[in-house]
Protein backbone atom coordinates (compact mmCIF):
# COMPACT_ATOMS: atom_id res chain seq x y z
CA UNK A 1 0.00 0.00 0.00
CA UNK A 2 0.91 3.33 -1.48
CA UNK A 3 2.20 5.49 2.45
CA UNK A 4 1.97 9.11 2.84
CA UNK A 5 5.04 9.96 4.34
CA UNK A 6 6.84 13.05 5.65
CA UNK A 7 10.41 13.37 5.62
CA UNK A 8 12.12 16.28 7.51
CA UNK A 9 15.74 17.35 6.07
CA UNK A 10 14.12 16.03 2.76
CA UNK A 11 16.51 18.60 1.38
CA UNK A 12 19.76 17.38 2.01
CA UNK A 13 22.47 14.86 1.03
CA UNK A 14 20.58 11.59 2.45
CA UNK A 15 17.11 12.96 2.76
CA UNK A 16 17.05 13.56 -0.66
CA UNK A 17 17.32 10.23 -1.78
CA UNK A 18 15.11 8.84 0.66
CA UNK A 19 12.40 10.75 -1.29
CA UNK A 20 13.76 9.84 -4.18
CA UNK A 21 13.55 6.05 -3.30
CA UNK A 22 9.89 6.46 -1.32
CA UNK A 23 8.23 8.26 -4.98
CA UNK A 24 10.30 5.21 -7.04
CA UNK A 25 8.43 2.91 -5.07
CA UNK A 26 4.50 4.38 -5.33
CA UNK A 27 4.62 6.94 -2.17
CA UNK A 28 3.56 10.50 -1.50
CA UNK A 29 6.11 12.43 0.15
CA UNK A 30 5.97 15.88 1.82
CA UNK A 31 9.15 17.15 2.56
CA UNK A 32 10.00 19.49 5.17
CA UNK A 33 13.21 21.84 5.27
CA UNK A 34 14.87 24.96 6.33
CA UNK A 35 17.66 24.57 3.86
CA UNK A 36 20.20 25.53 6.41
CA UNK A 37 22.37 23.20 5.00
CA UNK A 38 20.11 21.32 2.06
CA UNK A 39 19.22 23.12 -0.68
CA UNK A 40 16.14 23.41 -2.72
CA UNK A 41 18.32 22.30 -6.08
CA UNK A 42 18.76 18.72 -4.22
CA UNK A 43 15.19 18.19 -4.97
CA UNK A 44 14.36 20.29 -8.24
CA UNK A 45 13.93 17.07 -10.12
CA UNK A 46 11.25 15.90 -8.20
CA UNK A 47 9.09 19.42 -8.39
CA UNK A 48 7.40 17.85 -11.09
CA UNK A 49 5.83 14.98 -9.88
CA UNK A 50 2.36 15.30 -8.39
CA UNK A 51 3.44 12.71 -5.63
CA UNK A 52 6.17 15.31 -4.08
CA UNK A 53 5.47 18.34 -2.03
CA UNK A 54 8.15 20.46 -0.41
CA UNK A 55 7.42 23.06 2.24
CA UNK A 56 10.52 25.39 3.71
CA UNK A 57 9.72 25.60 7.32
CA UNK A 58 11.68 25.34 10.34
CA UNK A 59 10.81 22.09 12.40
CA UNK A 60 11.57 23.80 15.76
CA UNK A 61 8.55 25.55 15.21
CA UNK A 62 5.10 24.36 14.62
CA UNK A 63 4.46 22.95 11.46
CA UNK A 64 1.04 22.17 9.96
CA UNK A 65 0.99 19.61 7.67
CA UNK A 66 -2.42 18.90 6.53
CA UNK A 67 -4.26 15.27 6.16
CA UNK A 68 -3.16 12.11 7.15
CA UNK A 69 0.43 11.00 7.45
CA UNK A 70 1.61 7.04 7.68
CA UNK A 71 5.51 8.02 8.20
CA UNK A 72 7.56 10.58 9.65
CA UNK A 73 11.22 10.35 8.60
CA UNK A 74 12.71 12.65 10.95
CA UNK A 75 16.24 13.44 9.21
CA UNK A 76 16.29 17.22 10.24
CA UNK A 77 19.85 18.30 11.24
CA UNK A 78 23.08 19.58 10.27
CA UNK A 79 25.14 16.61 10.09
CA UNK A 80 29.01 17.33 9.32
CA UNK A 81 31.47 18.66 12.01
CA UNK A 82 31.91 21.88 9.71
CA UNK A 83 28.00 22.58 10.01
CA UNK A 84 27.19 21.75 13.22
CA UNK A 85 29.92 24.14 14.44
CA UNK A 86 28.99 26.42 12.80
CA UNK A 87 25.34 26.49 13.97
CA UNK A 88 25.53 24.69 17.41
CA UNK A 89 22.74 26.10 19.35
CA UNK A 90 20.71 25.14 15.87
CA UNK A 91 21.80 21.49 15.81
CA UNK A 92 20.83 21.58 19.46
CA UNK A 93 17.02 23.07 18.93
CA UNK A 94 16.47 20.78 16.41
CA UNK A 95 17.54 17.57 18.19
CA UNK A 96 15.50 18.42 21.01
CA UNK A 97 12.77 21.34 20.63
CA UNK A 98 12.64 19.65 16.51
CA UNK A 99 12.37 16.15 17.76
CA UNK A 100 10.00 17.08 20.04
CA UNK A 101 7.52 18.77 17.39
CA UNK A 102 8.15 16.20 15.20
CA UNK A 103 6.62 13.37 17.58
CA UNK A 104 4.22 15.51 18.35
CA UNK A 105 3.30 15.34 14.94
CA UNK A 106 3.54 11.57 14.72
CA UNK A 107 1.20 11.07 17.88
CA UNK A 108 -1.21 13.87 15.95
CA UNK A 109 -1.33 11.89 13.26
CA UNK A 110 -1.19 8.02 14.41
CA UNK A 111 1.90 7.61 12.53
CA UNK A 112 5.53 5.91 12.38
CA UNK A 113 8.08 7.62 13.41
CA UNK A 114 11.87 6.88 12.41
CA UNK A 115 14.73 9.28 13.92
CA UNK A 116 17.65 9.15 12.33
CA UNK A 117 20.56 8.85 14.73
CA UNK A 118 24.06 8.43 14.44
CA UNK A 119 27.37 6.57 15.05
CA UNK A 120 28.35 9.75 16.76
CA UNK A 121 26.36 8.47 20.26
CA UNK A 122 29.18 6.49 21.23
CA UNK A 123 31.67 8.86 21.13
CA UNK A 124 35.27 8.38 21.05
CA UNK A 125 34.01 4.49 21.60
CA UNK A 126 36.00 2.43 24.31
CA UNK A 127 33.80 -0.74 22.47
CA UNK A 128 35.06 -1.43 19.06
CA UNK A 129 33.58 -2.19 16.80
CA UNK A 130 30.25 -0.66 18.05
CA UNK A 131 27.33 -2.67 19.11
CA UNK A 132 23.70 -0.82 19.99
CA UNK A 133 24.07 -1.75 23.41
CA UNK A 134 27.31 0.07 24.47
CA UNK A 135 26.12 3.20 25.66
CA UNK A 136 29.01 5.46 23.99
CA UNK A 137 32.06 7.93 25.57
CA UNK A 138 31.01 11.66 24.68
CA UNK A 139 32.48 14.46 26.23
CA UNK A 140 29.02 16.38 27.29
CA UNK A 141 31.10 19.52 27.14
CA UNK A 142 33.32 18.97 23.72
CA UNK A 143 32.52 20.74 20.74
CA UNK A 144 31.44 17.74 19.14
CA UNK A 145 28.58 17.15 21.81
CA UNK A 146 26.33 20.03 20.34
CA UNK A 147 25.61 17.47 17.90
CA UNK A 148 26.67 13.75 20.15
CA UNK A 149 24.28 15.07 22.58
CA UNK A 150 21.85 16.33 20.68
CA UNK A 151 21.24 12.93 19.18
CA UNK A 152 21.58 11.15 22.18
CA UNK A 153 18.59 13.48 23.59
CA UNK A 154 16.18 13.05 20.75
CA UNK A 155 16.97 8.99 21.10
CA UNK A 156 15.57 9.21 24.84
CA UNK A 157 12.78 11.57 23.42
CA UNK A 158 11.68 9.32 21.39
CA UNK A 159 11.97 6.72 23.74
CA UNK A 160 9.90 8.27 25.87
CA UNK A 161 7.24 8.64 23.66
CA UNK A 162 7.22 5.12 23.12
CA UNK A 163 7.12 3.88 26.42
CA UNK A 164 4.72 6.87 27.83
CA UNK A 165 2.72 7.31 24.84
CA UNK A 166 2.33 4.19 22.86
CA UNK A 167 3.95 5.97 19.65
CA UNK A 168 5.11 3.53 17.05
CA UNK A 169 8.95 4.56 16.76
CA UNK A 170 12.00 3.50 15.13
CA UNK A 171 15.51 4.83 15.67
CA UNK A 172 18.55 4.16 13.12
CA UNK A 173 21.89 4.72 14.22
CA UNK A 174 23.65 5.46 10.69
CA UNK A 175 27.02 5.66 10.23
CA UNK A 176 29.07 7.88 8.10
CA UNK A 177 27.36 7.83 4.37
CA UNK A 178 28.65 9.18 1.25
CA UNK A 179 27.51 9.53 -2.42
CA UNK A 180 26.11 12.02 -4.54
CA UNK A 181 24.64 15.48 -3.39
CA UNK A 182 26.99 15.91 -0.48
CA UNK A 183 28.34 19.08 -0.98
CA UNK A 184 32.07 19.27 -1.79
CA UNK A 185 32.50 21.91 0.61
CA UNK A 186 30.57 20.48 4.26
CA UNK A 187 33.92 19.34 5.83
CA UNK A 188 33.71 15.72 5.69
CA UNK A 189 35.83 13.87 4.87
CA UNK A 190 34.89 12.21 1.30
CA UNK A 191 33.75 15.65 -0.37
CA UNK A 192 37.26 17.36 0.67
CA UNK A 193 38.99 14.33 -0.62
CA UNK A 194 37.79 14.34 -3.77
CA UNK A 195 37.69 17.56 -4.33
CA UNK A 196 41.26 18.48 -3.46
CA UNK A 197 41.81 15.42 -5.51
CA UNK A 198 40.64 16.85 -8.87
CA UNK A 199 41.23 20.09 -7.97
CA UNK A 200 45.19 19.39 -7.92
CA UNK A 201 45.05 20.32 -3.98
CA UNK A 202 46.86 18.96 -1.38
CA UNK A 203 44.55 16.29 0.06
CA UNK A 204 44.42 17.26 3.63
CA UNK A 205 44.82 14.25 6.49
CA UNK A 206 44.23 15.14 10.19
CA UNK A 207 46.65 13.91 12.74
CA UNK A 208 48.81 11.19 11.35
CA UNK A 209 45.76 9.59 9.38
CA UNK A 210 45.60 6.06 11.81
CA UNK A 211 41.85 6.87 12.33
CA UNK A 212 39.43 4.84 10.90
CA UNK A 213 35.98 5.16 9.71
CA UNK A 214 33.43 3.00 8.01
CA UNK A 215 31.56 4.31 5.05
CA UNK A 216 28.67 3.50 3.58
CA UNK A 217 27.22 4.12 0.53
CA UNK A 218 24.35 6.26 0.26
CA UNK A 219 21.90 3.89 -1.68
CA UNK A 220 22.54 1.23 1.22
CA UNK A 221 21.96 3.62 3.45
CA UNK A 222 18.58 4.61 2.12
CA UNK A 223 17.69 0.88 1.89
CA UNK A 224 18.44 -0.25 5.80
CA UNK A 225 16.75 3.08 6.99
CA UNK A 226 13.50 2.12 5.13
CA UNK A 227 13.90 -1.67 6.00
CA UNK A 228 13.60 -0.08 9.50
CA UNK A 229 10.97 2.17 8.89
CA UNK A 230 8.73 -0.67 7.10
CA UNK A 231 9.70 -3.49 9.98
CA UNK A 232 7.61 -3.31 13.64
CA UNK A 233 11.29 -3.05 15.55
CA UNK A 234 11.73 0.00 17.37
CA UNK A 235 15.81 -0.46 17.57
CA UNK A 236 18.17 1.12 17.98
CA UNK A 237 19.60 -0.17 14.93
CA UNK A 238 23.22 0.15 13.99
CA UNK A 239 23.12 0.80 9.63
CA UNK A 240 26.59 1.07 7.99
CA UNK A 241 29.58 -0.52 6.18
CA UNK A 242 31.52 -2.39 8.36
CA UNK A 243 34.86 -2.51 5.87
CA UNK A 244 36.70 -0.51 8.20
CA UNK A 245 40.04 1.82 6.64
CA UNK A 246 42.10 4.70 7.90
CA UNK A 247 41.71 8.26 7.07
CA UNK A 248 45.33 7.38 4.87
CA UNK A 249 44.15 4.61 3.21
CA UNK A 250 41.03 6.31 2.12
CA UNK A 251 42.87 9.27 0.88
CA UNK A 252 45.03 6.96 -1.37
CA UNK A 253 42.55 5.31 -2.36
CA UNK A 254 40.67 8.54 -3.65
CA UNK A 255 43.64 9.82 -5.34
CA UNK A 256 44.48 6.51 -6.98
CA UNK A 257 40.59 6.50 -8.01
CA UNK A 258 40.66 10.40 -9.33
CA UNK A 259 43.96 9.71 -11.45
CA UNK A 260 45.31 12.92 -9.27
CA UNK A 261 48.81 14.05 -8.25
CA UNK A 262 47.69 15.67 -5.63
CA UNK A 263 50.28 15.15 -2.55
CA UNK A 264 48.77 13.78 1.18
CA UNK A 265 49.91 17.20 3.74
CA UNK A 266 48.79 15.94 7.57
CA UNK A 267 46.92 19.00 9.50
CA UNK A 268 45.97 19.17 12.86
CA UNK A 269 43.00 16.69 14.31
CA UNK A 270 40.02 18.28 16.04
CA UNK A 271 39.45 17.55 19.21
CA UNK A 272 37.54 14.49 20.50
CA UNK A 273 38.45 13.14 17.19
CA UNK A 274 37.38 9.20 17.49
CA UNK A 275 40.08 7.57 16.51
CA UNK A 276 37.87 4.67 15.67
CA UNK A 277 34.85 2.95 14.10
CA UNK A 278 33.15 0.58 12.80
CA UNK A 279 29.70 -0.68 13.13
CA UNK A 280 28.87 -4.27 14.18
CA UNK A 281 26.01 -4.56 12.04
CA UNK A 282 24.58 -8.25 13.44
CA UNK A 283 21.70 -6.55 14.71
CA UNK A 284 20.19 -5.31 11.21
CA UNK A 285 21.22 -8.57 9.61
CA UNK A 286 18.96 -10.90 12.03
CA UNK A 287 16.30 -8.00 12.03
CA UNK A 288 15.76 -6.40 8.75
CA UNK A 289 17.84 -8.98 6.55
CA UNK A 290 19.85 -5.87 5.13
CA UNK A 291 23.74 -5.82 4.78
CA UNK A 292 25.52 -3.09 2.73
CA UNK A 293 26.17 -4.48 -0.81
CA UNK A 294 27.91 -1.42 -2.31
CA UNK A 295 31.86 -1.73 -1.64
CA UNK A 296 33.76 1.23 -1.15
CA UNK A 297 35.84 1.34 -4.77
CA UNK A 298 32.34 0.98 -6.45
CA UNK A 299 30.91 3.49 -4.56
CA UNK A 300 33.43 6.05 -4.24
CA UNK A 301 33.90 5.53 -8.24
CA UNK A 302 29.98 6.55 -8.59
CA UNK A 303 30.52 9.78 -6.27
CA UNK A 304 33.84 10.81 -8.04
CA UNK A 305 31.85 10.56 -11.41
CA UNK A 306 29.02 12.82 -9.93
CA UNK A 307 31.41 15.33 -7.96
CA UNK A 308 33.43 15.71 -11.58
CA UNK A 309 30.39 16.65 -13.25
CA UNK A 310 29.55 18.96 -9.98
CA UNK A 311 32.46 20.83 -10.08
CA UNK A 312 33.06 21.29 -13.65
CA UNK A 313 29.39 23.61 -13.27
CA UNK A 314 30.50 27.01 -12.59
CA UNK A 315 28.19 27.81 -9.46
CA UNK A 316 29.65 24.38 -7.33
CA UNK A 317 33.17 25.40 -8.32
CA UNK A 318 33.89 27.98 -5.28
P1 LIG B 1 22.46 17.36 5.44
O1 LIG B 1 23.04 18.53 6.15
O2 LIG B 1 22.76 17.19 4.00
O3 LIG B 1 20.89 17.30 5.62
C1 LIG B 1 20.23 17.79 6.76
C2 LIG B 1 19.00 18.54 6.29
O4 LIG B 1 18.27 19.01 7.44
C3 LIG B 1 19.35 19.78 5.45
O5 LIG B 1 18.59 19.80 4.26
C4 LIG B 1 18.98 20.95 6.36
O6 LIG B 1 18.64 22.11 5.65
C5 LIG B 1 17.83 20.34 7.16
N1 LIG B 1 17.57 21.01 8.44
C6 LIG B 1 18.46 21.32 9.42
N2 LIG B 1 17.84 21.94 10.43
C7 LIG B 1 16.52 22.02 10.10
C8 LIG B 1 15.38 22.56 10.74
N3 LIG B 1 15.45 23.13 11.95
N4 LIG B 1 14.18 22.48 10.10
C9 LIG B 1 14.08 21.90 8.88
N5 LIG B 1 15.14 21.37 8.23
C10 LIG B 1 16.34 21.43 8.83
O7 LIG B 1 22.94 16.07 6.26
P2 LIG B 1 22.79 14.51 5.90
O8 LIG B 1 24.13 13.94 5.81
O9 LIG B 1 21.84 14.31 4.81
O10 LIG B 1 22.15 13.97 7.26
C11 LIG B 1 20.76 13.75 7.39
C12 LIG B 1 20.45 13.12 8.73
O11 LIG B 1 21.12 11.86 8.85
C13 LIG B 1 20.90 13.97 9.93
O12 LIG B 1 19.93 13.87 10.94
C14 LIG B 1 22.17 13.29 10.36
O13 LIG B 1 22.39 13.47 11.73
C15 LIG B 1 21.91 11.83 10.02
N6 LIG B 1 23.17 11.13 9.79
C16 LIG B 1 23.86 11.31 8.62
C17 LIG B 1 25.06 10.64 8.46
C18 LIG B 1 25.87 10.77 7.21
O14 LIG B 1 26.96 10.19 7.13
N7 LIG B 1 25.42 11.47 6.18
C19 LIG B 1 25.57 9.82 9.48
C20 LIG B 1 24.84 9.71 10.65
C21 LIG B 1 23.64 10.35 10.79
Amino acid sequence: MPKRVVVTGGAGFLGSHLCERLLARGDEVICLDNFLTGSPENVAHLMGERRFRLLECDVTGFVHVPGEVDLVLHLASAASPADYLDHPIETLRVGSEGTSHMLGLAREKGARFLLASTSEVYGDPLEHPQRETYWGNVNPVGPRSVYDEAKRFAESLTTAYRTTHGLDTAIVRIFNTYGPRMRPNDGRAIPTFIRQALTGQPITVTGDGTQTRSICYVDDTVTGILALAGSVHSGPVNIGNPVEMTMLELAGTIRELTGSASPIQHIDRPADDPAVRRPDTTLAGELLGWHARVDPGTGLRRTIGWFRRELGRPSAAA
